[in-house]
């Protein structure tokens, strides 16, 4: 840890907000955003809401807040490009000293900046937050959230908190290491623990949404958290080999005993239904090696296309 920052000096703080079809949410967000912030008199605050190719009215709204409050700025892109783009171009335009990524629907509470602010005043590099229950979420979701946590951590070296949010304060060598990872399939939930750092953990309740949707389904959660898991190890490839290998094993076992029995009592010509298990088996053992595989080049391939992350449409920064 650092030595102790001294804030009295009006310090800058960088408050990055992504936001995707939230026109519901942003003015709720806005009023109660402005009324935490106001009480933080020793510091500057720059709040950059990036719109993230939205189709209602989010970008009316934003731009309208930015007429209004020179402290916000806005970031809009050509198109939807997901969440992890929006932090991320967030994070780039981002000067303050501490920088904090948080959601607009209210499920990241305004009122924990103060103590996110005297946290990494006593030289924290990093103050996170993690919710300790998941009320209010669908209860397969919860389920198979819970296991994704379980596996992950397992089977890769980089710790990923379980509840964790991306509602998190960081230092500007935290955010210069992130964004100095310049990797297009971008899991930032496994990025913050890869880059390492101190970090301090605040845990509150889970708060359902403001106004709007989620903009998360069951589908799209289970491909980003497939993604988590082609990010961050390579495990399931050495899974492929593994299963091969014992596969390889039984058969070979098997054949012995084939040929001796086939030795001892003659040619057997019935067996067509433990024939056609076989190949069936084998060829499922086959595919979903393939597959796993597959996953892995097409990270691959989208990697080297070095395209970039995010298209800006326009901006007042
Ligand atoms: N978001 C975004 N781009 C997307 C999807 C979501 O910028 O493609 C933003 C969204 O506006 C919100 C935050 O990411 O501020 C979290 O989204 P959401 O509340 O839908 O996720 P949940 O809290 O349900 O996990
Ligand atoms: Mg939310």
């Amino acid at each position: 840890m650092e030595s102790s920052n001294n804030l009295k000096d009006n310090t800058l703080i960088s408050i990055v907000v992504p936001c995707y079809n939230e026109e519901k949410a942003l003015t709720p967000f806005y009023k109660e955003l402005v009324r935490n912030i106001d009480n933080i008199k020793y510091c500057n605050f720059q709040v950059i809401f990036i719109d993230d190719g939205s189709s209602d009215k989010t970008l009316e709204i934003a731009m309208d807040i930015c007429n209004k409050d020179k402290r916000f700025k806005y970031i809009s892109f050509s198109r939807n490009f997901g969440k992890e783009a929006a932090m991320l171009a967030g994070l780039k335009a981002s000067e303050g000293k501490y920088t904090v990524v948080m959601d607009c629907d209210l499920q990241d509470p305004p009122s924990l900046l103060k103590e996110m602010i005297e946290t990494m005043d006593l030289g924290w590099s990093s103050v996170a937050t993690r919710r300790c229950t998941r009320a209010g979420e669908p209860i397969i979701r919860s389920f198979f959230a819970r296991k994704f946590y379980k596996i992950i951590n397992k089977i890769s070296k980089v710790d990923i908190v379980d509840g964790a949010r991306d509602f998190r304060m960081m230092s500007r060598e935290m955010v210069d290491a992130i964004i100095s990872l310049n990797e297009y399939n971008r899991f930032t939930k496994g990025i913050f623990g890869w880059v390492g750092f101190d970090t301090k953990w605040i845990e509150y309740e889970n708060i359902e949404r403001v106004d709007g949707e989620t903009k998360w389904s069951f589908f799209g959660l289970l491909l980003y958290g497939i993604e988590g898991i082609v990010a961050f190890t390579t495990a399931p490839l050495r899974l492929a080999s593994l299963i091969g290998m014992i596969t390889s094993f039984i058969s070979f076992i098997y054949i012995v005993y084939t040929f001796i029995k086939t030795l001892v009592l003659g040619i057997d010509v019935p067996g067509y239904a433990s024939l056609i298990s076989f190949i069936m088996f084998l060829g499922g053992i086959q595919l979903i090696a393939l597959g796993i595989i597959g996953e892995y080049i097409s990270k691959t391939y989208m990697e080297v296309k070095k395209r970039p992350h995010f298209i800006i449409k326009e901006t007042n920064l």
